[in-house]
């Protein structure tokens, strides 16, 4: 099994970390995971979009070009023979002694890794269960940092509760899940909340978004209070990782049940049309 460090591919057992790394001490870094299909990635092109926003959004320098980020994670997605699996990306600032003031000059440090996909049959036919909670993640939720303390904390809740993702709420506004976007349903209307700063623009919510109005479905990108869950018809989670998937239940601050619904199954099918074909 290989790795990607810098602009090297090396065996896993090879890769070592420095201990002045930034993203070790701070958490100062992004990262990415782009779900790949027969082979092939799906929206790498967002996927390095996004990458790029987090960047700027945090002056951290990339550092190397987008061609050469491509072909570094093509060839390792060869290397390691994923046919369906993942691949994580992540930048961190680089390496310098510990102080909380960064420079704008320091070397950026580049790391992959590919994961084998989890199983998505019964969950995308079922659904799962979700733990609805407080959202007590910091206010620039739209970058995609690896400091992820305040989701690891809620999905840990969510799972001892016997919930498979943690539904997020700021003050009874429902923002999103803590892997993944949520996403109501109500008289074949979709509702969703806007990309913000408050939560992460999933790629996969924004390939939704476009399927459904390509479909004639309403798509309204608005904040609304977790009353509305219980008045849903349907509600479903999007990531890389889950693709669409029904939420059967919620539990914790509200409780309430759905079916799987027609919409999320429409949309389920028209998402599935899209990913890449075997060749
Ligand atoms: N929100 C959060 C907080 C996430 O961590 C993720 C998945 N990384 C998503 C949403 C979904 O994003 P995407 O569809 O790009 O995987």
């Amino acid at each position: 099994e290989y790795i990607i460090q810098n602009e090297q591919l090396l065996p896993k057992a090879e890769a070592s970390i420095n201990f002045e790394d930034r993203g070790y001490y701070f958490g100062d870094g992004i990262y990415e995971v782009i779900k790949v299909y027969h082979g092939q990635p799906f929206a790498m092109d967002h996927h390095l979009d996004r990458l790029r926003s987090s960047a700027e959004k945090l002056e951290i320098p990339l550092p190397f070009e987008e061609k050469k980020m491509i072909d570094l994670l093509m060839e390792l997605l060869e290397k390691n023979k994923v046919m369906n699996g993942l691949v994580y990306f992540q930048v961190t600032r680089g390496v310098e002694p510990r102080n909380h003031l960064y420079t704008r000059n320091s070397t950026a440090v580049f790391t992959a890794f590919t994961q084998p996909a989890q199983n998505l049959e019964e969950t995308q036919k079922n659904g799962v269960d979700v733990w609805l909670t407080d959202d007590i993640r910091w206010l620039r939720c739209d970058i995609k940092t690896i400091n992820l303390l305040g989701n690891v904390m809620v999905k840990r809740e969510a799972a001892d509760q016997n919930c498979q993702e943690a539904i997020l709420h700021r003050s009874g506004t429902i923002t999103e899940g803590s892997s993944s976007n949520l996403f109501l349903v109500k008289d074949k209307v979709l509702y969703t909340h806007p990309a913000t700063n408050l939560i992460l623009n999933g790629i996969t919510r924004q390939l939704v978004i476009e399927l459904a109005e390509q479909h004639q479905y309403s798509v309204v990108e608005e904040p609304f209070p977790v009353e509305v869950l219980e008045h849903a018809d349907e509600a479903f989670i999007t990531s890389s990782s889950v693709e669409i998937t029904p939420i059967k239940s919620v539990k914790g601050q509200l409780s309430t049940t759905f079916d799987v619904g027609p919409v999320t199954k429409d949309l389920q099918a028209k998402f599935k049309d899209i990913l890449p074909k075997s060749n």
